[in-house]
C-alpha cells in the first residue's frame, strides 16, 4: 500500500470543488509563488514549525531530542530553530508544555485516509461534495502513487474526486490521475512564460500543453486564477488567461481567486519570510470588473472556490 506525508484534512471545506467537500493536503510543490497560503506544503518532509512567542525557555525538549538540536528558541530573534539533521520524530513536541512547538505532516496510508475521508460521507451524500486532494501539489514529488490509489479507492466506494493541481506534472501522470478524479481544479497564474519564471520559479510551457491535452480529452476541469495585486491582476494577463481558455477545445469554467493574507503568519514559524505582507487584499470592485471583462470572451467565470 502507497503512503504519502499528509500535513492537513480540511472537512466543510466549500471552495475546493462542488458541494461540501473534504479537502486533503499532501506536502510538496515543484513551484515557489509568494502568495502560498500554505508554505508549509513546499517540502515534502514533515516539519517543525516554533511559535517563537510562547517558549517559556524550560529546556524540557533539549534533553528529549535525539539529535541534541532542540533547544529554547529566542523569541525575538526566532533563533534556534530545527536544522537538517531534524529527523522529525516529534519528541520534542511531545514534551513541550506550551504548544511551542507543532510537528506539520504525517506519513498515512491509504486505509488510514479513507477512513478519515468516510467520516464525511453523510455531507458529502447530502451536499453533493466529496474529497479534494490539494497540497502542494498531490501529482507530483513522489505523492502520485498513494494519490492514484486513493482515487481508485474513492471511485469504488461512490465518493466525488477532485484535485487540485498546479499543472507542473508529467503529462502520462497527469492523465492517469484524470482518468481516476471527476474534476481537476488547474491553475493558471501568469500567463507571460518569463515572468512565470521569475515569480514562481518554473516556466509555464508544461502547464499549458497539459492543460490543452486535458481539454481535448474530455476531461472536466475548473480553472483557477489567484488574483494577487500586481503579480496576477493585470489587464494583460488577465486577458491572456481568458484568450487562452477561450482557445481550448473545451470552455473550461474559470474561477477567480482574490488574494487575502491568511497564511502569512505561518512563513514565520517555519523560519520563513513572507514576502507580501504588507499587500492589501484584493478590491472587490476591481475583482467584478475582471471578472466582467472575461466574460466577454464568452466564458463562465465565478469569483471564489
Ligand atoms: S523533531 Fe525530533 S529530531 Fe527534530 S528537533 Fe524535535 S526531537 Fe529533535
Ligand atoms: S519545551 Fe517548548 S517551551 Fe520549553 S524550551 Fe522547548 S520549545 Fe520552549
Amino acid at each position: 500500500m502507497n503512503s504519502a506525508v499528509v500535513f492537513n484534512i480540511q472537512r466543510f471545506s466549500v471552495h475546493d470543488g462542488p458541494g461540501i467537500r473534504t479537502t486533503v493536503f499532501l506536502k510538496g510543490c515543484p513551484l515557489n509563488c509568494p502568495w502560498c497560503h500554505n508554505p508549509e506544503s513546499r517540502s515534502g518532509r514533515p516539519e517543525i514549525a516554533i511559535k517563537a512567542d510562547r517558549c517559556l525557555g524550560c529546556e524540557l525538549c533539549a534533553p528529549a531530542c535525539p539529535q541534541g538540536i532542540a533547544g529554547p528558541v529566542n523569541p525575538l530573534t526566532n533563533t534556534n530553530r530545527p536544522d537538517s539533521t531534524c529527523i522529525h520524530c516529534g519528541a520534542c513536541v511531545d514534551v513541550c508544555p506550551s504548544g511551542a512547538r507543532d510537528l506539520l505532516g504525517e506519513t498515512m496510508g491509504v486505509d488510514r485516509l479513507l477512513a478519515e475521508i468516510e467520516r464525511d460521507r453523510t455531507y458529502h451524500e447530502e451536499s453533493g461534495g466529496g474529497v479534494t486532494f490539494s497540497g502542494g501539489e498531490p501529482i507530483a514529488n513522489g505523492n502520485a502513487p498513494f494519490l492514484l490509489e486513493c482515487l481508485q479507492e474513492c471511485g469504488k466506494r461512490g465518493i466525488h474526486r477532485s484535485v487540485d493541481t498546479c499543472g507542473h506534472v508529467t503529462t502520462d501522470t497527469l492523465l492517469a490521475v484524470a482518468e481516476r478524479a471527476d474534476l481537476l481544479l488547474y491553475d493558471l497564474k501568469i500567463m507571460d512564460d518569463a515572468r512565470h519564471r521569475l515569480v514562481v520559479g518554473v516556466g509555464n510551457e508544461r502547464i499549458h500543453n497539459n492543460l490543452k491535452i486535458l481539454a481535448d480529452r474530455g476531461h472536466e476541469v475548473w480553472i483557477r486564477v489567484p488574483l494577487i495585486p500586481g503579480l496576477t491582476d493585470d489587464v494583460e494577463n488577465l486577458t491572456a488567461v481568458a484568450e487562452f481558455a477561450a482557445g481550448l477545445a473545451r470552455p473550461f469554467p474559470i474561477h477567480l481567486l482574490p488574494y487575502h493574507a491568511i497564511g502569512g503568519d505561518k512563513y514565520g514559524r517555519l523560519g520563513l519570510t513572507y514576502q507580501l505582507g504588507d499587500l492589501a487584499p484584493a478590491d472587490p470592485v476591481l475583482v467584478n470588473e475582471q471578472a466582467d471583462k472575461m466574460r466577454a470572451f464568452g466564458l463562465e467565470v465565478h469569483i471564489g472556490g
